[in-house]
């Protein structure tokens, strides 16, 4: 069965190699380790002028030991992907002067002066991490417990919802925004609250979500739903086998047992013993592929009136599901209560692109939008709030220096008021401070992060972007690199013809080519604006908003435009026309 619903976050940057937990046996007393940092201290200050007998006195007569012990030789690791610490394992009396002070790590001669002598690899990696407490916390996957300034929003969820805990059918509700500004967070959180009550009073209701960047199709998104209601039910039928059969074991022995019962003998608990039993097999569950879309639904729609109950769906990134596989399925889910007997089913839509309603069948549109709630980008002031809370967990006392929070949040207010950027950029911030041994996090490292993530983003989008539009950006980059500044589409158009022909593609109209640098706008890869010429009407000024290079590189990693050797003429034809 399809579980995308246990990783839900797929849309998590890719993995990183964790970070090693804090030791849980680290034995240095917090004197200990703040011995360690004076000492370190005076290492740093010593600076060039480090001599090996200084260096003997600032590490007492461990050191020595600890060189004695250790194979001298150094594990190969990439210096810029580790944690600060040092990994070479030499004494300190071994540093040469050209050393920089800061590979002295100190705290691992106290860690070995209490550890004896069986210390390894990892004991150093470990002993050293003056940043982050719990990095996991800035990650996407961490669902906060608390939502500041999104109290609105998940209130008008709740509104909304609450019917279904009175067993009434919730209107649908539509959620739009822009991505990071909370929305799946919110509705995770609606949707626990939600289940928690539904348990507490005892009232059928049940909470579906489904991440349709991962369920893309009609058929993923039905079998999910069918395999899941069909676990729920067999869940409930062997609740009540279980019950059924030792009320049978006791009624044997005691008839009376069945008085405040619905059975009037033993006869009818078999007859529903051997009921359940039969509906239990019916049940079957659907394969990831290869069912006609119609048994998909059947089997879907059976096992989710099997019991009386409100079922709300959430449908995550519900524009992904409708660009890759058109509006069918919403259709087939929101006609569905006028024929379900028990159970009542209700939709609620979350999506990033506000216009992606325009492409539905009006009647799933009226249908779906019942309800509308707007996330609006978070400001500078709301993000420095979002990141503080979780600042406050993921890095240790002090770690941040006070203008790190507030940069992160101008940052990302710029940025469409993202709060996934926001963190994004605390933690690569952090990451970048503890890779080069920092001991505090700084402006310059936030600086840097959004650098590194600016650069991560368009790579990623310039490398996915269709063959077309990389032939039509390719073309701006030619323009630009022989410096022609203030360029007009019909430039792009000459260039990107000839592009075409070169590498054998078909050619779109002019109109199509506009189209396409709109996009290449939209994605912030270029800078296109509507110039008035006065009388001889409006044009369009593009320029490229990117590193040129580095988007070059990526565009000519691409085998087809790879295969273009030499540009230049394509341009100097431009002069020509
Ligand atoms: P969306 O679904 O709108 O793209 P998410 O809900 O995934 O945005 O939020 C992006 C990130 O920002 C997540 O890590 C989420 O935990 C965090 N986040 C968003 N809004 C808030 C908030 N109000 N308080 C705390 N964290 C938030
Ligand atoms: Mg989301």
């Amino acid at each position: 069965m399809n579980r995308e619903d246990t990783h839900i976050d797929a849309d998590d940057e890719a993995a990183e190699p964790d970070e090693p937990a804090e030791p849980t046996d680290q034995q240095t007393t917090d004197d200990e380790a703040s011995e360690s940092t004076d000492r370190l201290d005076s290492v740093q200050e010593a600076d060039d002028d480090t001599t090996p007998m200084d260096s003997v006195d600032l590490s007492a007569t461990d050191s020595v030991d600890v060189s004695a012990t250790d194979p001298p030789e150094t594990p190969a690791t990439d210096s810029t992907d580790t944690p600060a610490t040092d990994l070479t394992g030499s004494s300190v009396a071994d540093a040469s002067p050209t050393d920089t002070p800061s590979t002295v790590d100190l705290d691992e001669v106290v860690l070995d002066d209490t550890a004896g002598d069986s210390k390894g690899l990892f004991d150093d990696l470990l002993s050293g991490e003056p940043i982050f407490e719990n990095k996991e916390v800035l990650r996407p996957s961490y669902t906060p417990h608390e939502l500041p300034h999104r109290t609105d929003q998940i209130n008008q969820m709740a509104t909304i919802l609450v019917s279904a805990l009175r067993g009434e059918t919730p209107s649908n509700i539509l959620i739009y925004g822009k991505t990071g500004t909370g929305k799946t967070a919110s509705a995770k959180f609606v949707s626990q609250e939600l289940e928690s009550t539904s348990q507490k009073y005892d009232v059928p209701c049940e909470v579906e979500y489904i991440n349709c960047e991962v369920t893309d199709t009609q058929y993923r998104v039905l079998a999910q739903l069918a395999n899941k209601f069909i676990e729920k039910n067999h869940q409930v039928i062997d609740d009540e086998l279980d019950s059924l059969r030792s009320l049978r074991s006791a009624a044997r022995d005691d008839p009376g047992r069945l008085d405040d019962t619905d059975f009037a003998d033993l006869d009818a608990v078999d007859d529903r013993i051997s009921e359940l039993e039969r509906d239990r097999s019916d049940m079957e569950t659907v394969p990831m592929t290869g069912w006609p879309t119609d048994r998909v639904y059947s089997t879907f729609f059976e096992a989710v009136d099997y019991n009386e109950r409100v079922v709300v769906i959430m449908l995550d990134e519900i524009d992904k599901l409708v660009e890759k596989s058109g509006d069918d399925t919403l259709y087939n889910l929101s006609r569905m209560n006028s024929e379900l007997d028990n159970s009542r089913i209700s939709i609620m839509g979350i999506s990033n692109d506000l216009k992606f309603t325009d492409f539905l069948d009006p009647r799933v549109k009226s249908s779906l939008g019942e309800e509308e709630i707007v996330f609006p980008p978070y400001d500078a002031n709301q993000l420095r709030d979002i990141l503080q809370h979780r600042a406050d967990i993921a890095f240790k006392t002090d770690a941040l220096t006070e203008d790190v929070i507030p940069l992160c949040a101008a940052f990302a207010a710029q940025e469409h008021g993202d709060a996934r950027r926001a963190l994004d950029l605390l933690r690569t911030a952090g990451e970048l401070a503890e890779r080069s041994q920092a001991d505090t996090v700084e402006e310059t490292h936030v600086r840097q992060a959004q650098d590194k993530i600016e650069l991560d983003r368009v790579v990623e989008v310039v490398r996915t972007l269709p063959t077309q539009s990389k032939i039509v950006l390719f073309s701006i980059i030619l323009l630009e690199k022989n410096g022609v500044h203030n360029i007009n589409t019909g430039e792009v158009f000459n260039i990107y013809k000839r592009l075409c022909e070169e590498i054998d593609a078909d050619i779109l109209t002019q109109r199509r080519v506009t189209d396409l640098i709109s996009e290449l706008d939209m994605l912030g890869i270029v800078n296109a604006v509507v110039v008035s010429k006065g009388r001889y009407g409006r044009t369009k000024e593009i320029s490229l908003s990117v590193p040129i290079d580095e988007t070059e590189a990526v565009l000519l990693s691409d085998s087809r435009l790879g295969n273009i050797e030499d540009a230049q003429p394509f341009v100097q034809a431009r002069f020509d026309n």
